[in-house]
């Protein structure tokens, strides 16, 4: 995970750091035979997680390299226009030798002239689970599973192409979204466009482009040599450029997908309870995936349990970067300029970085959600107040308040 940005540490060095620790992460993985099989049939031990990544990649042509941990090697292709949420698309993968695991922490550049030139961002990475046997589906060409990063969700396909296309040198895969909760319709925004910046570091392509600080010799990695270097230098001078970019009056607004490393250096550092300083760090996420609501037979009893009306609303992920405020439905999508008021109010909240999770409804004259007045509300442009009601914080000025335990009254009981 990221570290949280401290006052003194410049935003290009902590970008830095955060890469850094990715590519330790990765490289603690190489050696572990990543599988999902049962092993051996002694105990149904619970498949480990599996690591990927999607590195965009500014080569001859941008592409992003989609890559899926499989026993200690990352399986690879490269999809040209990235991946779609229309699962009526269907993006041309065309597989690339496997890659090594280290590689998948990397963000920066690659010298021009060796393999892979150009700029690399980590674009998204999480976990991936397998639906099928996966040596078996790689050798057959049918590949179904889940996946869960920040910005790819639900359950996705890779299918070798057959015919003409399999003469090819390079296997040709198509990589196709399946119908779920997550799927977008044609009309939906793309999620390589609403959402370019890394998932690590926040950065820009051209961000990573100018900082440079960390880059990638490919002819080493065939070898045990250092793949990679960190240039010390130019992280001090990206720092002393954003540094005078930060301190002018009139710099320029940030750009509207606010996943950028904060710039604001000068500002002292937020308070944060003592609590929440425990919890782990990580880098604001872009968008977490919600949890759902599950069906049983019986209500669960005991102290750890709160009880709450059910809202009949949207659910909403508020997302507060600084003075920036993002509304994501369950899916994803950006309903800020849908919900204005609610992001005002978010943003009037006296935290630097956050994301809420909760459920915004129009309430009737009993002070009941009603859906009906909400679907008016948007649909027939109807004037009626909406309410966020917060549920759950997701994360907290450069912490994960994810696995904190809630100890808190529902606001309805
Ligand atoms: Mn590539």
């Amino acid at each position: 995970m990221a570290k949280a940005k401290k006052a003194s540490t410049s935003a290009a060095s902590s970008a830095g750091d955060a890469v850094d620790e990715q590519l330790a992460r990765y490289r603690s993985m190489r050696d572990f035979k990543v599988t999902a099989e049962p092993s051996g049939g002694t105990k149904s031990k619970k498949p480990e997680a599996l690591p990927f990544v999607i590195q965009k990649h500014a080569a001859t042509r941008l592409h992003y390299d989609f890559r899926l941990g499989w026993n200690g090697v990352l399986k690879s292709w490269a999809v040209a226009k990235g991946p779609s949420y229309n699962v009526h698309d269907r993006r041309l993968a065309v597989q690339v030798e496997d890659h090594p695991m280290e590689y998948g922490g990397f963000e920066g550049i690659i010298p021009r002239g060796q393999y892979g030139g150009g700029t690399v961002m980590v674009w998204d990475q999480g976990t991936w689970e397998p639906h099928v046997d996966v040596d078996e589906g790689l050798r057959k060409g049918s590949l179904k599973f889940g996946i869960n990063g920040t910005k790819m969700h639900g359950n996705w396909t890779l299918v070798r192409m057959g015919g003409k296309a399999a003469q090819e040198g390079k296997p040709n895969w198509l990589l196709i979204k399946e119908h779920d909760d997550f799927e977008r319709g044609p009309d939906d925004p793309c999620i390589t466009e609403e959402m370019p910046n890394s998932a690590v570091t926040g950065r820009t392509l051209e961000e990573i482009a100018t900082a440079s600080t960390h880059v990638w010799n490919s002819k080493e990695t065939a070898g045990e040599g250092p793949a990679w270097y960190r240039d010390r230098a130019r992280d001090a001078d990206a720092a002393s450029t954003s540094d005078k970019a930060a301190s002018k009056p009139a710099a320029k607004p940030s750009a509207k997908t606010t996943s950028k490393a904060s710039p604001k250096q000068a500002k002292s550092p937020p308070v944060v309870p003592a609590q929440i300083e425990k919890l782990p760090q990580e880098k604001l996420p872009d968008f977490l995936k919600p949890q759902l609501a599950g069906e049983t037979t019986a209500p669960p009893a005991g102290d750890e349990w709160v009880h709450e009306l059910k809202l009949d609303g949207y659910r909403v992920q508020a997302r507060k970067h600084g003075n920036n405020v993002e509304l994501y439905t369950r899916s994803g999508l950006d309903w800020t300029h849908r919900m204005k008021p609610i992001a005002e109010a978010v943003k009037q909240l006296a935290v630097e970085d956050a994301i809420l999770d909760g459920e915004v409804c129009v309430l009737d004259d009993k002070g009941l959600s009603s859906f009906a007045r909400l679907q008016a509300s948007f649909e027939k442009n109807e004037k009626h107040p909406l309410t966020f009601f917060v549920f759950d914080l997701l994360h907290l000025n450069g912490h994960n308040t994810r696995p904190a335990a809630a100890r808190t009254q529902s606001p309805l009981a």
